[in-house]
């Protein structure tokens, strides 16, 4: 026996369970588990994504036994349904639905309706009394299939526009226009027959074949164009973004077709247990009578809202599903609240009610933007659904990046000109110039131009752009529309159902409410609200100190993490910032910000060309009162945390890139002639600088350098001990290979700091370390930690010297290793633990071999990523340092650090 292909669900049974969503893709696995659970679910089979792995290996061919089984599964179904599939008289229809493990919102194709041909609509009709409905499902099942199977998956490209679906759409609008209707439902029956011979016509002359009249060519027809929408353009790019793995495929869910659309009595919607955008804890969702379930999710028709507390200002007027079909709103209720319980999770579900039956189509975790997903954590918790630890992995690090996000000024925005309304799908605020398609804005973006897409309705074809845009802005669509969910997804401001727009694609321009807008305008929009002003509104950051949600998570997150959070910071006010969001210390000051001041720089290109040592001594001497006050600062705000601070870094070029006109001016300064100066300058230029005299090599050739800096913050640290502050400083020497340079400079350092003790008649604690960041000094740490009390990996050197890449120069070739996976991504921004983090663990073994209990950290770009917070977890570092932005992020990324790999080993 080979593989089971094919899994049976329905009737409160089922073959599969919840947790076999890699066989089963998530809307099989879930639609197996609801089926178990006694939720009503139209009954069908899932065919493996095993089988679509077949079908890639060989050939798009099908295994051979495949067909016996989908004839078993399906006569289990015709036996549930009591009726047959192809019948003429009793005819059942499926939808075949695609389903990859995790959810590709509208990426694959679906096909509903198949089954119906020239003889079994007749029986549909005389089953359902209904000619109207019957010919309404037969012209979809055209359009889909068409669309889907003859079109996309037989590879025919087709221009933009000129699809068969839009050229039958046309054919739609045509007929529309000709009976003087606006809506698809004042149709009549004999209006959809003809239109349904006018469809199959138009089929044959486009596509060049006839529509199939034979149900059993088009369920095989359907299933084969699941798998080969895996491999689709917009499912590919969709993977891209999402890192979905290519090789997952997908499965195909073969499902008795339930109609929302066969009257008044009828229904389709699309609900999420807990609101979406806001993570508050009501149902929530939309619904449409008498449809089918894709006019809600493509937005087609604006639907209505789904009870009376998820009605705003302006859904007000419409009727929500607890008022329409009290009965049914009650058990849909039910089931919704069961699915949370059950699955522990908000849940994004799919109904349709068929002449007052509620049937329950799909469920699964639903997407949520960044305040949603800490709101539903920590409320979930505390309902006792979910522990701690869940509730902290339930939020990815990225995600509070949203909470950080900017939101439109409330004073700007009152005076701001309000353009439109809509309906409020991804918070925040945004503002941008205005492009209309996702080509434009992905090209705009490119030449770093902030843009706002904005289209009638979005489709999966625009992710790119959409990704691109800071916000997208529709004209049709519902909460649940495409546009919502993707930019939730991402936790992008966007605005969809904004019906006063009025587009011209062609022109690039659109008019609302009188006013003409065209491409390159700005707009702005406050996405929490649902409101387009024209113009660009200021942005204002948001203030986490007020959410509550936030602070409570991360109390959590404080309690589980055992890494350290320290930033990056070279200000005070960075500090302070930092601080606030949590930082634990400095993990890095720099220093040689601090020279580019005007008053600064002067004295700093005085050091820097003087020829004599007493002339340089007396030039940086001049800089210390500077460098003491900006320590004092620092060590200040951070009053009772660790500083680590820097020694002066870069090659020493970097601060006279000079002009004629400069050199002159500062030659009658300086009182040295022209040529001289430039000559001086002229030695400092080094062929490969970042490989130069920089780092401690200044301070060894250079001591007085070295004093002056130790001296000012020595003397900074005395003066707040005074003072009564508690600082703690670490004086961190650069860039050491060897353990003498380490020594060298860490004399130096012990001899001012005894000195200012003593003038200053005051002791404090200090600690003199060194940044980590050439292979030679991992190679030799148990040298180099002899001495040295502290480690900090500087992993942005660290990488570069470990790969011999110039990060300065491999933009040249770094595009083309990531297109041609020879790196999976750029080592700069996320460890490559492979090379560079062994040799970060190689340097902590050795270090700690021989000062047990070394202090370890990390302070490269990496200190913020989650994926290298997790190696710091691992490498068993006492800390990570990052940018401030970075330190919640940090914060919590360390916690899921310590919940997946258990505690530190050091
Ligand atoms: P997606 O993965 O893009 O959400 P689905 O497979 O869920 O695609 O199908 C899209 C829509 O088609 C659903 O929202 C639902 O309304 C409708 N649909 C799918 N299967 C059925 C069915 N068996 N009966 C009625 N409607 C269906
Ligand atoms: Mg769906
Ligand atoms: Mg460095």
């Amino acid at each position: 026996m080979g593989n089971k292909y094919v899994y049976f669900y329905g009737d409160g049974k089922a073959d599969g369970n919840a947790s076999m969503k890699e066989l089963l893709g998530g809307k099989g696995a879930n639609l197996a588990e609801m089926s178990s659970l006694g939720i009503p679910v139209p009954p069908g089979f899932t065919i493996t994504t095993e089988v679509c792995t077949y079908y890639y290996q060989h050939n798009k061919t099908l295994p051979s036994e495949l067909e016996k089984e989908v004839e078993e599964a399906l006569h289990k179904v015709e036996k549930i349904m009591r009726s047959k599939f192809g019948d003429v008289n009793n005819p059942l229809l499926f939808s075949v639905r695609s389903g990859a493990r995790s959810s590709m919102p509208g990426m694959m194709e679906t096909v509903l309706n198949i089954g119906l041909t020239t003889k079994t609509v007749k029986g549909l009709i005389a089953l359902t009394k209904n000619e109207r409905f019957a010919y309404d499902a037969y012209r979809r099942l055209i359009t889909m299939y068409s669309d889907v199977v003859m079109e996309k998956a037989a590879g025919i490209g087709s221009e933009e526009g000129k699809g068969i679906r839009e050229q039958l759409e046309h054919e739609l609008e045509k007929m529309k226009q000709v009976r003087g209707v606006t809506l698809d439902t004042e149709l009549s029956a004999e209006d959809l027959k003809e239109l349904v011979e006018i469809y199959k016509a138009k089929v044959k002359e486009v596509l060049g074949k006839p529509f199939p009249d034979d149900p059993k060519e088009q369920l095989w027809g359907g299933i084969k164009a699941v798998f080969q929408s895996w491999n689709g353009k917009r499912a590919i790019s969709y993977r891209r973004i999402e890192n979905i793995p290519d090789d997952w495929g997908t499965a195909v869910n073969v499902q008795t077709m339930v109609f929302g659309n066969m009257g008044d009595d009828s229904a389709t919607g699309v609900a999420f247990t807990r609101n979406p955008a806001t993570g508050e804890d009501i149902f929530y969702g939309e619904w449409l009578p008498n449809a089918q379930g894709e006019d809600v999710v493509a937005g087609l028709r604006t639907p209505n809202p789904i009870n009376k507390v998820g009605k705003t200002e302006d859904t007000m007027h419409l009727p929500s599903l607890e008022e329409a079909m009290p009965e049914l709103y009650k058990q849909l209720d039910e089931i919704q609240k069961k699915l949370e319980h059950h699955y522990t999770d908000m849940q994004d579900i799919e109904f349709t009610i068929q002449k007052g039956h509620l049937w329950m189509l799909q469920t699964r975790v639903g997407k949520r933007n960044g305040p949603a997903a800490v709101r539903m954590a920590v409320e979930m918790c505390k309902l006792g659904l979910i522990n701690k630890k869940e509730a902290l992995s339930r939020v990815k690090p990225t995600q509070l990046d949203e909470l950080l996000h900017p939101m439109l000024n409330p004073e700007a925005e009152k005076k701001a000109n309000e353009l439109a309304k809509g309906l409020p799908a991804g918070p925040g605020g945004a503002n941008g110039m205005i492009v209309f398609t996702a080509d434009d804005a992905e090209a705009w973006a490119k030449q770093g131009k902030t843009v706002i897409l904005v289209r009638n309705e979005t489709s999966p074809e625009d992710v790119h752009g959409m990704h691109a845009a800071a916000a997208i802005l529709t004209a049709k669509g519902g909460m649940t529309s495409h546009a919502a969910l993707v930019a939730r997804g991402w936790g992008k401001c966007c605005i969809v159902g904004c019906s006063a727009l009025q587009i011209d694609v062609s022109k690039r321009e659109l008019s609302v409410n009188g006013r003409l807008i065209k491409e390159g305008d700005w707009i702005s929009l406050n996405g929490t609200r649902g409101r387009v002003y024209e113009g660009k509104l200021e942005l204002v950051e948001p203030d986490l100190e007020r959410n509550e949600y936030y602070k409570k998570l991360m109390t959590w997150a404080d309690e589980v993490r055992e890494l350290g959070i320290r930033t990056n910071a070279d200000r005070p006010e960075d500090a302070a910032q930092a601080r606030a969001f949590g930082a634990e210390g400095i993990g890095l000051c720099r220093t040689e910000h601090m020279f580019f001041d005007p008053e600064r720089i002067l004295a700093m290109r005085e050091m820097i060309v003087a020829e004599t040592k007493q002339d340089r001594r007396k030039a940086v001497m001049k800089l210390l009162p500077y460098q003491k006050k900006d320590f004092y600062g620092i060590l200040k705000a951070m009053e009772g945390l660790p500083v680590t601070i820097r020694l002066l870094d870069p090659p020493l070029h970097e601060f006279v890139n000079l002009d004629d006109k400069q050199i002159k001016e500062l030659s009658s300064q300086f009182g040295i002639s022209v040529e001289k100066l430039k000559a001086r300058v002229e030695s400092l230029h080094e062929l490969n600088p970042m490989l130069g005299h920089r780092g401690c090599r200044l301070g060894i050739a250079y001591p007085e350098i070295t004093e002056m800096q130790a001296r000012a913050i020595f003397e900074a640290a005395a003066e707040l001990t005074k003072e009564g502050v508690k600082v703690y400083p670490e004086v961190m020497v650069p860039l050491t290979g060897i353990y003498t340079e380490f020594n060298n400079q860490k004399a130096i350092i012990d001899r001012v700091a005894e000195e200012v003790m003593k003038e200053m008649k005051v002791t404090f604690k200090y600690l003199v370390g060194t940044m980590i960041e050439i292979p030679r000094a991992c190679v030799t740490a148990n040298e180099i930690a002899q001495t040295a009390e502290f480690f900090s990996f500087g992993t942005n050197d660290l990488t570069q010297t470990t790969f011999g890449f110039s990060r300065d120069d491999i933009g040249g070739f770094l595009p083309y290793y990531l297109e041609h996976n020879i790196l999976p991504n750029d080592p700069f921004q996320t460890l490559d633990q492979n090379g560079v983090g062994q040799v970060v663990e190689m340097g902590v073994q050795r270090g700690r071999s021989v000062r047990p209990g070394l202090k370890i950290g990390i302070c490269g770009e990496h200190g913020g990523d989650p994926d290298s917070i997790d190696f710091c977890h691992r490498t068993g570092l006492n800390y990570v340092s990052c940018s401030p932005f970075r330190v919640p992020i940090a914060r919590l990324a360390a916690a899921h650090a310590a919940i997946k790999n258990g505690p530190q080993k050091m």
